[in-house]
């Protein structure tokens, strides 16, 4: 028998043998009005509340080690020399590394290889790589990076720090705590923390978050049209949702993009998954990546 624990994480991620039954999203409906009309997300937010450690496990231990900041690559003087630590768009009067061909994902993300893997390469203007003998990607995937971070700092102006979690190892292949992450095409990324925070805190929770910035982020990777999935827990990603509806993003659109507030919307690209309440990762998929890319 399933525990309550499996059974709401099969409600929230969908279950091919139930069924994907789509919910008419009511125009005007809050959505503590949705939640009262469907018993299984009522359980499934009852159980968000109160009993998160049967569904979560202990994601917090996870985060840590996957984000936890070590020696950092530059100076705070160098970090504050940059373009991005002044107001002015990063990158306008610059020119990037060109990332260069060959880089391909062989496989599914859980059981594959990277073949050809290019290094994320040092960028602190756009972003900081936690680990850079972590970051090793395709060619598609380290241009669709730049792509959106060049929106980010030149187009949405935003300055705030993005650190980098991990992407793949160097010829991809399984590490743990990770269950994908194997081919190249997984990419971690810490929530954009609040400003004037310590640049290693652990945004582990809401109020810690940059919400409109780390929209931001995520709007510019999903504009890229190379997104598959971006995993966040369920509750956080009312938060995100919240800064996607300020920043103009039409309700139906949300519909399409958000998981939250229907946890049976399953075709979502913004999904639940445990242990993401720190950090986005965001999938990308198979486009470009090679004739032997697989999977979702
Ligand atoms: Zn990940």
């Amino acid at each position: 028998m399933r525990s309550l624990g499996a059974r709401v994480l099969g409600l929230l991620l969908g279950s091919s043998a139930c069924g994907a039954h789509e919910i008419e999203p009511t125009r005007d409906a809050e959505p503590a009005v949705v939640a009262k009309q469907d018993p299984a997300i009522a359980e499934v937010r009852a159980l968000l509340a109160g009993e998160r450690r049967e569904l979560l496990g202990d994601p917090g231990a996870a985060e840590q080690e996957i984000l936890a900041l070590g020696e950092p690559e530059v100076s705070d003087d160098l970090l504050l020399s940059l373009p991005g630590s002044h107001g002015r768009s990063v990158g306008a009067n610059g020119e990037r590394l060109a990332i260069p061909d060959g880089g391909r994902s062989i496989g599914v993300p859980e059981g594959g290889v990277l073949e050809g893997g290019i290094q994320l390469p040092f960028d602190p203007a756009a972003y900081t790589r936690r680990d850079a003998t972590r970051s090793y990607a395709t060619t598609q995937t380290l241009r669709t990076i730049q792509g959106a971070f060049a929106v980010l700092r030149e187009e949405r102006g935003v300055q705030a720090e993005v650190v980098i979690g991990d992407i793949s190892l160097p010829r991809g292949g399984s590490f743990p705590p990770h269950v994908s992450h194997t081919s190249g095409r997984d990419i971690d990324v810490r929530l954009i923390l609040a400003p004037g925070l310590d640049r290693t805190t652990l945004p582990a929770s809401a109020e810690l978050v940059d919400w409109d910035a780390t929209w931001s982020l995520v709007h510019s990777f999903l504009e890229t049209g190379h997104v598959t999935y971006v995993f966040l827990d369920f509750e956080r990603q009312a938060h995100l949702r919240d800064a996607a509806a300020r920043a103009g993003v039409h309700a139906r659109v949300l519909d399409r993009w958000f998981q939250f507030p229907y946890a049976t919307n399953v075709e979502a690209i913004v999904r639940h998954e445990p242990g993401h309440r720190a950090h986005l990762h965001i999938r990308l998929s198979c486009d470009g990546q090679g004739p032997r890319c697989q999977g979702a």
